[in-house]
């Protein structure tokens, strides 16, 4: 089992450096390989995502990948700015499917900004379209307007696009995951408005045919906002399209309490996946030691899960984790009166802890 280990900038390398000790101490045969990634890559080798990253990525069975950004790069030309490396992989690795489960721990409910009852139990799952929409769609850039509300003056424009290839696979990842579930998909569009987004809910409605058992609802976007705060726990899950994905799940990270508990996984169709927190590089809070490490060591958990075919592993995370916020402690972001705060090095060596004391139990 072949892992590249991305950390790239900011907290990325603190929080990797957990998931990769909780990773060492499961004892499976794993051959991890570190490489550079975003605003470092860049520093080394004067680009995000250098040929002998991406060939690394390419060649292995997993990546595991922290953060990428810094304010400081927003200067650069956008081909070079370090979060272009994150879109690199996913569009060279084909990894079209992201995952984002949203799960409220029981020991969190209270940093939820929601009201416990509305979050106590949640467990949905955001399956989002990750190579295409307005993010890729060609053509785009900047223009002299030659006609709309202001012919002659500087306009920019982007191309929203889906063709029905695209649309048919997310459906079914998301048709399969819900037969795993509660059996209930949430097709998220705008085709009140736009044309993509009708052709996207004709497509879900075609593909969802060869899922009878499974119920699925069509819902607008702006709605789909509100009823995320409203009553989350009426979604199991979520299919929808790049841009609007980007934004609904991080608002559902938030029903959980706190981004820094938030895995992510972005799989191609041959189960190769990139392993990440739902979360960015955090410059504000890097080199401080006081970042939440857990979304990326439960990001490691999927990835045993869904790359590298290791449930029980996968499992042997999960429930750690569960112990260490049940013992009480908690890093500065889910910290509340009457919890241990700890910080990023703490918390790893907690998790680790879990997991030696149930191996030798
Ligand atoms: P961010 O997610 O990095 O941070 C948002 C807020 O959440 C900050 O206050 C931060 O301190 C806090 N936070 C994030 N992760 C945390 C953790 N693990 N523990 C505790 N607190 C945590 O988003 P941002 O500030 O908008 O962006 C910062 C940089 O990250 C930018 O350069 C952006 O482009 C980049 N970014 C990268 C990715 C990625 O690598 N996939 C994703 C999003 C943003």
């Amino acid at each position: 089992m072949k892992i590249a280990v991305l950390p790239g900038d900011g907290i990325g390398t603190e929080i990797v450096a957990e998931a990769v000790k909780v990773l060492n101490v499961l004892d499976l045969p794993f051959e991890m390989e570190t490489a550079l990634v975003g605003g470092a890559a860049y520093e080394a080798h004067g680009h995000p995502l250098p040929d002998s990253t991406l060939k690394l990525a390419k060649e292995a069975d997993a990546v595991l990948f922290g953060a990428v950004g810094d304010w400081k790069y927003d200067k650069l030309d956008r081909p070079l700015r370090p979060e272009q490396a994150i879109l690199g992989l996913r569009k060279n690795l084909g990894l079209f499917a992201n995952f984002r489960p949203a799960i409220c721990y029981e020991e969190l409910v209270g940093a939820s900004s929601l009201k416990p009852e509305l979050i106590s139990g949640l467990d949905i799952l955001i399956i989002r379209e990750l190579t295409g929409d307005i993010y890729f769609g060609q053509p785009r850039g900047r223009r002299t307007a030659v006609d709309g509300h202001f012919p002659g003056t500087e306009e920019a424009f982007d191309t929203m696009r889906y063709s029905k290839p695209e649309i048919e696979r997310i459906a079914h990842v998301a048709f399969q995951a819900a037969r795993k579930r509660s059996k209930k998909v949430t097709s998220v569009d705008k085709a009140n408005v736009l044309e993509t987004f009708q052709f996207w809910k004709d497509v879900v409605t075609e593909v969802h045919a060869q899922y009878p058992d499974v119920e699925l609802q069509h819902m607008y976007v702006d709605n789909a906002a509100m009823q995320l705060v409203k009553a989350p726990k009426a979604f199991d899950v979520v299919v929808t399209g790049n841009m609007f994905g980007d934004i609904l799940s991080d608002e559902a990270s938030m029903l959980t309490g706190s981004i820094g508990m938030l895995p992510s996984a972005s799989l191609n169709s041959s189960n190769q996946g990139l392993y990440e927190p739902s979360h960015g590089s955090a410059p504000d809070i890097a080199g401080k030691n006081i970042a939440n490490p857990l979304a990326t060591i439960l990001s490691a958990a999927m990835m045993l899960r869904f790359s590298l075919n290791q449930p029980e592993a996968a499992n042997r995370i999960e429930t750690a984790v569960k112990t260490v916020l049940a013992s009480g402690l908690r890093t500065a972001d889910i910290w509340s009166e009457g919890t241990t705060k700890v910080n990023t090095q703490q918390m790893g060596a907690a998790v680790v802890a879990a997991i030696t004391k149930t191996t030798k139990g």
